[in-house]
C-alpha cells in the first residue's frame, strides 16, 4: 500500500503528491473501506489510527496527508458536521485538545508559528465534511519550500509513526482546566 492509498484511515486527501524522505512507510492499512473514517479511528489502536491522545468526548490524531510535520487533527467522537452541532463539553474538549497540541508540538518540535482552523463543508475545502475537524498545522519559517508549487509535493521529514510516538509521549496525562 503506497503512502496516498491511506484505505479508510483518518486524513484529509488534498490532491497533493507527497515525497516522504524516510525509506520506509510505516502504515497499517484498513480491512473496509466504508464508514466515515473520524468515526473508525478510536476503533483501532492508537498506533493503528495515528491517535495522539483521547479525550472525553472528543480526541486527536495525525493527519494521513499533513500539511506539515506534526499536523494534527482534533475531532469528537460523534458524527457531526458542523460548529453549531457541537455540545457545550465538545467545544470546550475540542478548544482544550487544540491549545495542548500547540504546547506539545511547541515543546518537541519548536515551530515558528501554526495555523488553526476548520473547513466548514465541501465548498470551503473540507476533505472529509461529514466529520468535524480542527487542524493544527505547524509552521516554520520557510517551511513552503519549492516543492508545493513546482511538484504539488510536500517534503516531509519524519514518518508519522514516529511523530505520533513523540507528540503521544509528550502529551499530558490528564487535561488541564484553567
Ligand atoms: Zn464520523
Amino acid at each position: 500500500m503506497t503512502v496516498e492509498d491511506g484505505g479508510d484511515l483518518a486524513g484529509v486527501p488534498d490532491g497533493f503528491g507527497r515525497l516522504w524522505v524516510p525509506h520506509r512507510m510505516a502504515y497499517i492499512g484498513g480491512e473496509n473501506k466504508d464508514g466515515c473514517a473520524f468515526c473508525r479511528a478510536p476503533e483501532r489502536s492508537d498506533e493503528e489510527s495515528l491517535i495522539v491522545t483521547r479525550g472525553t468526548t472528543a480526541y486527536a490524531l495525525l493527519n494521513l496527508y499533513p500539511y506539515n510535520g506534526g499536523h494534527v487533527l482534533v475531532c469528537p467522537y460523534r458524527h457531526v458536521a458542523d460548529y453549531t452541532d457541537l455540545t457545550t463539553d465538545e467545544m470546550i474538549e475540542v478548544a482544550e485538545l487544540t491549545r495542548t497540541a500547540m504546547t506539545v508540538l511547541r515543546a518537541v518540535s519548536g515551530p515558528d508559528g501554526f495555523n488553526l482552523g476548520m473547513n466548514q463543508g465541501a465548498v470551503a475545502g473540507a476533505g472529509i465534511a461529514a466529520h468535524l475537524h480542527q487542524h493544527v498545522v505547524p509552521r516554520w519559517a520557510g517551511d513552503a519550500n519549492f516543492l508545493p508549487i513546482v511538484g504539488r509535493t510536500r517534503a516531509l521529514p519524519e514518518l508519522l509513526a514516529d511523530t505520533r510516538a513523540r507528540l503521544a509521549a509528550a502529551w499530558p496525562v490528564a487535561e488541564e482546566r484553567h
